[in-house]
């Protein structure tokens, strides 16, 4: 059978942010369960300490501050940025060739760094996790269980912060039903395969004479009193 259409098979770039607690972690965990095999998630580098259940590799790249400042002067980062009196940021390696071999490539970071990208890579997918009240960011930022009351006090000032930026990303999330705000993630994402603008080509030959191909080889006509 031939095809149409050529389409793009690079892989999208998409960016996840939200105010801590408001649950990407958890969105982006249940999508990569089905999605494994065509998407992958960055891990970024951060001077912050582990925290129960963090794992080196796996969560983060756990460096000190030194280490830190050393690998921006080595522009060794695609974005960057503090939060919470800690670096945070998204190494350049490995993305490139995991989005030219068609893989999607998540980024899970804070506002400022989206903003970074969005000056660098405008195409990629700008995705927002919103809570759906500070009542709710609230209760799931204590029952995390893993900060202080002074860090958690930090990460909740700073959501007003963040939620007024929302309107700079192509596409909100409120996560009240785990399922729904999933289902949300992986539609936007298909979505984004279906654009015209991920066409190459369209390989539509003489029109009357493929017709005429595609009848004459069609066993249902023989006998029949179409003349073809
Ligand atoms: P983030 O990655 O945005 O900081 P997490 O994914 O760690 O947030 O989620 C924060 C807490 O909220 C976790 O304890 C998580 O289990 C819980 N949580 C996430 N999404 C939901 C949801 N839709 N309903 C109830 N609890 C949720
Ligand atoms: P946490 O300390 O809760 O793991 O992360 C704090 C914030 O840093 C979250 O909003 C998270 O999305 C963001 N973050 C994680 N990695 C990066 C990164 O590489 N760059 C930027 N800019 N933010 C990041």
């Amino acid at each position: 059978m031939s095809k149409l259409l050529k389409e793009r098979e690079r892989g999208s770039l998409i960016i996840i942010s939200g105010p801590s607690g408001c649950g990407k972690g958890t969105i982006i965990n249940e999508y990569l369960r089905n999605n494994r095999d065509h998407a992958w998630l960055s891990v970024s580098c951060t001077s912050r300490k582990k925290r129960p259940g963090d794992e080196e590799g796996v969560n983060y790249y756990f460096v000190t501050k030194e280490e830190f400042e050393a690998m921006i002067k080595e522009k060794k980062f695609l974005e960057y940025a503090v939060y919470n009196g800690n670096y945070y940021g998204t190494p350049k390696e490995y993305i490139e060739s995991r989005l030219a071999s068609g893989i999607d490539v998540l980024l899970e970071i804070e506002v400022q760094g989206a903003l970074q990208v969005k000056e660098i890579i405008p195409e990629a997918i700008f995705i927002f996790v919103m809570p759906p009240s500070m009542e709710v960011l609230r209760d799931r930022l204590v029952g995390r269980e893993t900060e202080n009351r002074e860090a958690i006090l930090g990460r909740f000032k700073r959501a007003y912060k963040e939620i007024n930026e929302v309107t700079k990303y192509n596409y909100v999330i409120t996560n009240d039903k785990i399922e729904e705000a999933v289902l949300k993630m992986q539609s936007i994402i298909i979505s984004e395969k279906c654009r015209v603008d991920r066409i190459e080509e369209v390989y539509l030959g003489n029109e009357e004479e493929e017709i005429h191909e595609l009848l004459r080889d069609d066993k249902s006509f023989i006998n029949k009193d179409v003349e073809i």
